[in-house]
């Protein structure tokens, strides 16, 4: 932090940044960051790096242009209630650029140090399953069953997935974690300690309504608990105690039942992955949500969630024919030439600081994934030719093909 709002009066910033004099606004149960955390970024990037970086990928359509301001030198961005302003200074030139400072390790980094029978030698990933899954699913709206089918629960198969996926990456020489090895939560918070985060988040969202009922502070506990409580317990182990150079988010997709008290199957099935992205204006103006984007950009995330996210989709889509599913709308941004990959803001690809990618592949209700999940489900081992199976072995294959140098920091 070097200079107060004094600075800012001959920017057009000025009437913006003091319109805000309340405290910082925060996220639920987000933390309170240091500005400073930033000072190590000092003069790694250059202002046009920065700019691109921002325009293509992680505030496109200009959502910064109300909390940040350029200068030919510097970023000043906004901190905390608005008086002040945190001030990024800029590398001269690309060749003068001070180097990034990071835990985690590249591809590029790695690999090229591996050997032909341990290629992913070197390579410390961590594997997160996503959801909560086992007893939990029902309260995560992630278990459902048609008819008298077998109960669907997105948290167990990807759970599988990831099981199967660590075997193989290990025999391959790569080192692997997984952030969740069991049905349930990470977080020790449960929607009975966090209803008082609920009451006080059910008050803001109503300042003058009327008072909750119970069943809207148990239903509120329960988002903070499974969404929120349960993301930042993984991020605190992915940033404090894996420190992995990568973590593979590994979900499964699912459309809408058009008509779900009469569920039927659907005909769309597709495939996609997200990096970290796409920021509206209106999240950046949350105080920990801007610092948590500059961390992301400014460490070089992107170049690596890009890079893995092209192989693997490009593996997921050559074993199943996939096609890519699309976004409309500004919640998530295109990424030029690579139609299945798409940014997106959500709360673990913000918080995990090393490079970190949700793979979405297949509609778990679709008439062509249905009956391969049904069949998983029914059995208590991975099916040889399975759908958990190929999924595996799509990531892995996807791995095996970096480096492939398409996106460079
Ligand atoms: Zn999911």
């Amino acid at each position: 932090m070097r200079k107060p709002a004094r600075l800012f009066a001959s920017f057009a910033l000025a009437a913006l940044l003091s319109s805000s004099l309340h405290a910082a606004r925060m996220t639920s149960l987000g933390q309170a960051r240091e500005w400073s955390t930033l000072d190590k970024y000092q003069r790694t990037v250059t202002r046009d790096e920065f700019v691109r970086r921002l325009d293509t990928l992680y505030a496109p359509g200009g959502t910064w242009k109300d909390t940040i301001v350029l200068t030919d030198e510097a970023a000043f961005i906004r901190t905390g209630n608005g008086e002040s302003a945190y001030r990024l200074a800029f590398a001269a030139s690309a060749e003068s650029a001070a180097p990034t400072p990071r835990r985690w390790r590249t591809p590029q980094e790695i690999l090229p140090a591996a050997t032909a029978d341990q290629p992913l030698a070197g390579w410390f990933i961590a594997l997160d399953p996503g959801h909560l899954g086992g007893e939990y699913g029902p309260l995560e709206g992630r278990s459902w069953r048609l008819g008298e089918g077998p109960v669907i629960q997105e948290g167990d198969l990807v759970l599988r997935v990831a099981e199967v996926l660590k075997t193989k990456l290990e025999t391959l020489g790569a080192r692997v974690a997984l952030v969740r090895d069991r049905p349930g939560p990470v977080t020790t918070d449960t929607p009975e300690s966090l209803r008082p985060q609920a009451e006080a988040w059910y008050a803001r969202q109503h300042p003058d309504g009327p008072p909750p009922t119970p069943a809207d502070i148990q239903k509120l506990a329960n988002l903070l608990f499974y969404r929120v409580s349960e993301i930042r317990a993984r991020a605190d182990l992915v940033n404090d105690t894996i420190q992995p150079d990568l973590v593979l988010c590994l979900h499964l997709n699912a459309e809408g039942f058009p008509d779900p008290a009469n569920p039927t199957l659907l005909e769309p099935n597709h495939l996609h992955a997200l990096v970290n992205g796409a920021y509206s204006a209106e999240e950046l103006t949350y105080d920990d949500v801007r610092l948590e984007m500059l961390r992301k950009l400014l460490n070089g995330s992107a170049a690596v969630e890009l890079e893995v996210s092209a192989a693997v989709t490009a593996s997921l889509a050559s074993a199943t024919g996939m096609p890519p599913f699309t976004y409309t709308g500004p919640t998530a941004v295109a990424v030029p030439g690579q139609p299945y990959v798409w940014g997106r803001n959500l709360l673990a690809n913000r918080l995990y600081a090393c490079p970190v990618i949700f793979l979405e592949p297949y509609v778990a209700n679709s008439q062509a994934v249905y009956p391969r999940l049904a069949a998983e489900a029914e059995s208590s081992e991975p099916l040889p030719d399975g759908l958990v199976e190929e999924y595996a072995q799509a990531v892995t294959d996807g791995l095996l093909a970096l480096p492939c140098g398409l996106f460079e920091e």
